[in-house]
């Protein structure tokens, strides 16, 4: 067998103030999550792939211009139809420092451009080799597509009735409630697909 062989990513934010590389040894975007705050925060159809953390670099014209949420876990569990007061309680007003208290927040580190919004990756402390762009941020190479029959669609307990979309020919076996067991890694090699990608080859 080859040995397997990274890819190098680039990625930016919409409005540019934001770019950044990283080499990928499981490119495709294969996992679509229905998460709430991830269909919140960076849309429909949001599919993460992994990228080597130790090779991330970021630059861009205004790298400042990064910034990262972490979502609470009163705002991850507030799905829909629950709605927020437009005019909130003093209350509720000064329950917000309590509820985004760091022991509240989750691992999850979602970095986004604070100028125009763009979801660019995830890192979580409990996974700190890799990061997971999101790959609606990578300009290129043009990310490989990823058949229905080898889709795999996540949290679909908190899937809104409209979407994102699952297509016809996604097996049953590959639509999970919460998470699969089956890593990101673990994907790509049971397909053959890791570290092989040769994208100047399509
Ligand atoms: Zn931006």
């Amino acid at each position: 067998m080859a040995t397997p062989t990274p890819v190098t990513l680039h990625g930016s934010c919409h409005c540019g103030r934001v770019v950044f590389t990283v080499d990928t040894f499981t490119p495709y975007p294969y996992m679509v999550c229905h998460c709430n705050t991830d269909t919140k925060t960076a849309g429909l159809g949001t599919a993460n792939i992994m990228g080597e953390a130790k090779t991330l670099a970021v630059g861009g014209r205004d790298p400042s211009a990064l910034k990262v949420y972490r979502a609470s876990k009163a705002s991850r569990d507030r799905a829909p139809p629950a709605t927020l007061p437009l005019h909130p309680s003093a209350d509720a007003v000064a329950g917000l420092a309590a509820e985004e208290s760091p022991e509240h927040l989750s691992t999850h580190q979602r970095h986004f451009c604070g100028h125009c919004g763009t979801a660019l990756w995830a890192f979580d402390e409990r996974w700190p080799d890799w990061v997971y762009p999101f790959a609606i941020a990578i300009d290129a190479p043009l990310l490989p597509a990823v058949p229905p029959a080898d889709q795999v669609h996540i949290c679909l307990d908190f899937r809104r009735a409209y979407g994102p979309h699952i297509p016809d020919g996604v097996p049953e076996s590959q639509r999970f409630a919460h998470y699969p067991v089956e890593s990101i890694e673990g994907w790509h090699k049971k397909r053959g697909l890791y570290g092989t990608w040769k994208p100047e080859a399509q």
